[in-house]
């Protein structure tokens, strides 16, 4: 992915509308400082940014890839190519590793017809004129072993959902079941127990102990299990090895780079042996290096380790590293998109497709019930 092209191509597009950076960043509800991030080829815009930006500029989204216009029609099918290439140059080649049959295998995670309404603490209106249904009567299940990503726009309810799975939060109806144990009905203390044993988290800010170092972060979950000290250290030294961060574990968090603290915070989920990781943007805060390692450890968690991950991400790019996407609008789940054969590239075709037909599904309804 050449982002520098891309970059030059945002701004030239800007500039034959005779826009300020200042004025397309308000047109798009963001900072102008992120289209400086653009156009200087530092970063790329945010996933759900993709499509109203490339309405404002007046350009496809795989003009917009390729970092150039691309005029003729005949060139439809060349675009798809450039995309590909693209895409390829982002995610480098890749060959499809077969999992077993997947209906062979058993659920980690049930989520049957769960919905959350957070009713707005400050009305008095009984009614609940302003309750919000942040997830809506979702099902899916999760089989042992895949990693399944969670995309939708801000505000669709992924962060909701990971909450009622992670036990941080209760459902307001429906039933999630971990290994066929029925987390809903649990009591406080059950389920502060569940999660500790049960459940690993990854979030965007690292969540590790500032006043412990890297090794101490992960062996707090083994200490408290009562697990010999030899044990541990045993277990922590090959597992540091595989995620390649041997070399840091007598650092504080402070003393290393965001991308290797997101590897420690793998380390420590894993390391207690969990049915599920769950990890909330993962990537959001990194740069796109430490962004490819970091999905990279997944894999590694995958295939070694047999963990099952469920991962809610912005990025296309993390979310083509997935087996299964499920795909969130208004609370609900409007489309799932399994990996089947493909390689990272096609996948992430795949899916920047679903992305741009969810919205245009969006426009049509938006069509409708306009006067
Ligand atoms: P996402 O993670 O996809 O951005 P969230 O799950 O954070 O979405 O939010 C989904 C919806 O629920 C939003 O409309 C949000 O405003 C609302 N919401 C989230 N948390 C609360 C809360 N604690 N109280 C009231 N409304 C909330
Ligand atoms: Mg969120």
């Amino acid at each position: 992915m050449n982002q520098i092209k891309i970059g030059t191509f945002i701004s030239e597009c800007r500039k034959a509308k005779g826009w300020t950076q200042n004025q397309l960043a308000e047109k798009l509800g963001i900072t102008d400082k992120a289209i400086s991030k653009w156009e200087t080829g530092r970063s790329m815009p945010d996933l759900s940014l993709f499509v109203p930006l490339c309405t404002l500029l007046e350009i496809t989204l795989n003009e917009l890839f390729a970092g150039e216009k691309i005029s003729d029609q005949n060139l439809k099918e060349k675009a798809d190519e450039i995309l590909m290439e693209v895409i390829t140059g982002w995610l480098g080649h890749d060959k499809w590793i077969p999992k077993e049959n997947s209906s062979a295998r058993n659920y980690v995670l049930e989520v049957s017809h769960v919905s959350k309404v957070y009713k707005n603490a400050s009305t008095k209106d009984a009614t609940n004129h302003n309750a919000v249904s942040a997830v809506n009567n979702v099902s899916f299940q999760i089989p042992h072993g895949s990693f399944v990503g969670i995309m939708g726009a801000s505000g669709s309810g992924k962060t909701t959902l990971l909450n009622l799975i992670a036990t941080i939060d209760k459902p307001t109806g429906g039933r999630i079941q971990i290994n066929g144990q029925n987390i809903v009905d649990m009591s406080e203390t059950e389920t502060a127990d569940f999660r500790r044993e049960h459940i690993g988290f990854i979030f965007q800010e690292y969540n590790l102990l500032d006043t412990l170092t890297i090794y101490e972060n992960i062996a707090l979950a083994l200490t408290i299990k009562n697990i010999p000290k030899e044990t541990i250290r045993k277990t922590i030294e090959d597992l540091s090895e595989k995620l390649n961060i041997s070399s840091i574990l007598d650092k504080f968090p402070y003393e290393v780079s965001g991308g290797q603290r997101q590897r420690c915070a793998c380390a420590r989920a894993i390391v207690v042996n969990p049915d599920i990781i769950l990890a909330d943007e993962p990537t959001g805060a990194l740069d796109s290096y430490a962004s490819k390692q970091l999905l990279s450890t997944f894999a590694i968690l995958c295939k070694e380790y047999q963990a099952t991950i469920l991962m809610v991400t912005h990025d296309v790019m993390a979310a083509s590293y997935c087996d299964s996407i499920l795909f969130m609008q208004d609370g609900e789940i409007k489309a799932t998109r399994n990996r089947e054969q493909e390689s990272k590239q096609t996948f992430f075709a795949d899916i920047l497709k679903m992305i741009e037909w969810i919205e245009e599904k969006n426009h049509d309804l938006f069509k409708i019930v306009s006067p």
